[in-house]
C-alpha cells in the first residue's frame, strides 16, 4: 500500500473497523476537506484548498463498506461565451461500493463507483473527485442567456445590449472584396 505524501492526503482516509465486517452496522462521516490539486476539467474546478463539505453515510455490506451521500463545494471557472469568471456551488450526490480484498469479483474493476480497500481504513479522495468532477457543468456561464462578446471588438454584450457597429473597419472590406473576387475566380475556372 503506498505511503501518504502529506497530511492532506490522509484527510481523505477514514477507519471503517468499528463497522467492518459487521453488515448493517453503520455510520455517519460529516466533515469538512480542503480540496486537493486539479480537481476538476479545463473549464471549471474547485481550487484547490477551498472547502469540500462531506455528507456521508458509511454502511457496512456483505461485500464490504457502502458509501452514500453528498460532496459540497464551490467551483470556479469561466464563462464560455464571455470569458467573466463564474462560480457555482455544487452539491455533487456520492455512491460507492468499497469491496474487501476478498471479496473482489474478477471482473469488477472497471465498474464505476467500485473501489478497493484493505480492509480497515476507506481513502475517499477518488470517490468524492469522480462525484464532483461527474457534477460539474460541462459548460459553464455566468448566466444562462449571456449574450457573449462582440465578434468584432470582443466587448462583452451584457455590459452593453445596444452595442453595435454601423461602419465596418475599412480594412475588412478590403479583405472581404478579394475574398469574393477570388471565390468568383475559382467559380469561373471549375
Ligand atoms: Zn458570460
Ligand atoms: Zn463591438
Amino acid at each position: 500500500m503506498p505511503k501518504a505524501e502529506s497530511p492532506r492526503d490522509q484527510a481523505f482516509m477514514v477507519s471503517v473497523r468499528d463497522i467492518a465486517r459487521k453488515p448493517g452496522a453503520h455510520k455517519p462521516h460529516a466533515r469538512t476537506l480542503p480540496a486537493p490539486a486539479v480537481l476538476g476539467t479545463e473549464v471549471i474546478g474547485v481550487p484547490e484548498g477551498s472547502d469540500l463539505v462531506l455528507n456521508l453515510s458509511l454502511e457496512s455490506v456483505s461485500e464490504g463498506i457502502w458509501v452514500s451521500g453528498t460532496v459540497t463545494a464551490e467551483a470556479v471557472g469561466e464563462c464560455a461565451r464571455c470569458l467573466d469568471e463564474v462560480t457555482e456551488q455544487v452539491v455533487a450526490p456520492v455512491q460507492g461500493l468499497f469491496v474487501y480484498p476478498d471479496a473482489r469479483a474478477g471482473d469488477s474493476g472497471d465498474e464505476a463507483d467500485v473501489y478497493d480497500f484493505d480492509g480497515e481504513n476507506l481513502d475517499l479522495e477518488e470517490a468524492i473527485r469522480d462525484a464532483l468532477v461527474t457534477a460539474l457543468p460541462f459548460v459553464p456561464l455566468c448566466d444562462p442567456d449571456c449574450p457573449g462578446l462582440c465578434d468584432q471588438c470582443g466587448a462583452r454584450l451584457a455590459d452593453d445590449p445596444k452595442h453595435h457597429h454601423d461602419v465596418v473597419d475599412p480594412r475588412w472590406a478590403a479583405l472581404d472584396a478579394l475574398i469574393d473576387k477570388e471565390a468568383l475566380t475559382d467559380k469561373k475556372e471549375n
